[in-house]
């Protein structure tokens, strides 16, 4: 299968071109582990190239726009993006290993996004402030200037749209360097909006390894902002090259998100949610529920009905649209399969595990969902991150129990809590610690509208919503005297 437009060059000032070195990397399809074809594998130079070229932007043509004028483009780009959803998914279909509806899901997430930041534009202002009598004290609100993207594969096109959306509406020039096992849809996009009229530089794309473009990006003077989505690790080496010159950094980084469901629960509306938002994307998924604290008294219920449907998940390749795609690649497979069975050597018992279709192609990095339980939250598989399709269950007595385990980890990214005395509701949002509380529901991507990020190893910073645009903008303050 070819690809439908030339993905080895990558986008600096409004130029497509390939890279300085000339080097390309493969493009593999996790569905067959085909290779499908080639990305640019950016390096130092290209970063220098596009860090340049963002400046030059924001002493130009994008610089020079109103606030409006930003939005009005962000709005024919989330337009362009929501017409062209089937040729984004299937792109995302046999890059990512996305199931189709879960791939067509994250376009229209990337046209909600720049819909949203389109209108957020020009509402993003300073304040007046009362000072002396002879004073006028205001606030302007100013964009960092060169703002780095570095972006997982897990989602893409969500990632590109939240902070590269919210970037662009605050005025900031966007240098994005895309993971190099899921580059196409962020090239896709690029090329969206070159064809939609935004001014050369405003948007540079640089595909290429993590260790080479992205330390390269993370590390270079001339970049005022880091956005890094992705793991602890590399996230911790980000934040320590963007500190060697000062420049403030959003760490969105991984999750161990809870569930809990107390015995007072709607537990037949609870049961679909607790499943499917731990295996959206095959378990990839930084905000998804892998851990279900549930209370004893539904405990045998709500195990039997969560195995039960286990047992019904089909995992197969992605243009099948079936429960699971495939993992993103061969390590990751092998990185799930790794703690599976360090899980099953700890003492974990499996409760149910959905099965891999006959004929998915051997080459495909398929894994079976696993749902592991009764665990206590000390045990491995209920405390790190596995980034895949499993899920375990803890039994807990008391709402004390259920808050000492559901915080019982490292990260706080999302937590979820099913229960119809509100009380206890409003009790457990205060003292859960995550960036997100979902009361009798849980939203595994949240909502473009939702202010999004972590406390503790899971980040800093907040994406999502109109609290992404503080983020992406400092403050002057202005105080003029009479006289
Ligand atoms: P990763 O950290 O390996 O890679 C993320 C990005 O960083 C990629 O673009 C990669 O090329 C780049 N990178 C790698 N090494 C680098 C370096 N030394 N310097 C600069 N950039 C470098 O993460 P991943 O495996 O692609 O994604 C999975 C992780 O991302 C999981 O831990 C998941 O929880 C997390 N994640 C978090 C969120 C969130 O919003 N909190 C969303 C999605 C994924």
């Amino acid at each position: 299968m070819s690809l439908p437009f030339a993905a080895e060059l990558l986008l600096i000032g409004g130029d497509w071109r390939a890279a300085e070195a000339g080097e390309t990397l493969p493009v593999e399809d996790p569905s067959t582990g085909a290779e499908i074809g080639r990305i640019a594998r950016g390096r130092s130079a290209d970063v220098d190239a596009a860090v340049a070229a963002a400046r030059g932007a924001l002493g130009g043509a994008w610089g020079g726009l109103a606030a409006f004028e930003r939005g009005r483009l962000l709005a024919l780009l989330g337009h362009a993006v929501r017409e062209r959803a089937d040729a984004l998914a299937a792109l995302e279909v046999m890059d990512v290993g996305k199931p189709l509806t879960q791939a067509r899901a994250d376009a229209i997430a990337l046209a909600r996004y720049l819909e949203f930041y389109a209108g957020a534009a020009d509402k993003l202002h300073g304040s007046t402030i009362p000072f002396l009598g002879d004073y006028t004290v205001y606030t302007l609100r100013e964009p960092h200037g060169v703002t780095a993207h570095i972006i997982p594969w897990n989602y893409p096109m969500q990632i590109i749209g939240r902070s590269v959306g919210a970037a662009l509406a605050a005025g900031n020039a966007a240098v994005i360097k895309p993971a190099e096992e899921a580059s196409l849809t962020t090239l896709a996009f690029a090329r969206l909006a070159t064809e939609i009229g935004f001014p050369a530089g405003a948007i540079n794309v640089l595909p290429g390894l993590g260790e080479e473009a992205g330390a390269a990006l993370a590390a270079h003077a001339g970049v005022n902002h880091v956005s890094f989505t992705g793991s602890v690790e590399v996230g911790i080496a980000v934040q320590a090259a963007a500190a060697r010159h000062v420049a403030p950094v959003t760490l969105e980084l991984g999750g161990k998100s809870p569930q809990l469901v107390f015995d007072d629960a709607d537990i037949e509306t609870a049961l679909p949610v607790l499943a499917r938002a731990g295996l959206q994307n095959a378990g990839q998924t930084c905000s998804a529920s892998s851990r279900l604290l549930v209370q004893r008294g539904v405990y045998p219920r709500v195990v039997e009905a969560l195995a039960r449907t286990y047992r019904g998940l089909r995992a197969g390749p992605a243009a099948r649209d079936l429960d699971l795609g495939p993992l993103i690649s061969a390590p990751q497979k092998a990185r799930v399969e790794r703690y599976i069975a360090a899980g099953i050597a700890a003492g974990a018992a499996v409760l149910a595990r959905g099965e891999i279709v006959a004929d998915a192609p051997a080459g495909g990095h398929y894994v079976a969902p696993a749902l592991f339980g009764p665990l206590t939250g000390a045990h491995v598989l209920a405390q790190e991150e596995i980034f895949g399709p499993v899920q375990v269950v803890l039994p807990f007595d008391s709402e004390e129990e259920a808050i000492a385990i559901a915080n019982g980890t490292r990260f706080g990214l999302v937590a979820g809590a099913w229960t119809r005395d509100a009380g206890r509701q409003h009790r457990l949002a205060r003292v859960l610690r995550a960036g997100q509380v979902f009361l009798n529901d849980y939203g595994a991507a949240g909502g473009v509208e939702l202010p999004f990020g972590g406390v503790g190893w899971s980040g800093h910073g907040r994406e999502k919503g109109f609290e992404a645009l503080y983020g992406f903008t400092t403050v002057k303050t202005v105080a003029a005297r009479h006289r």
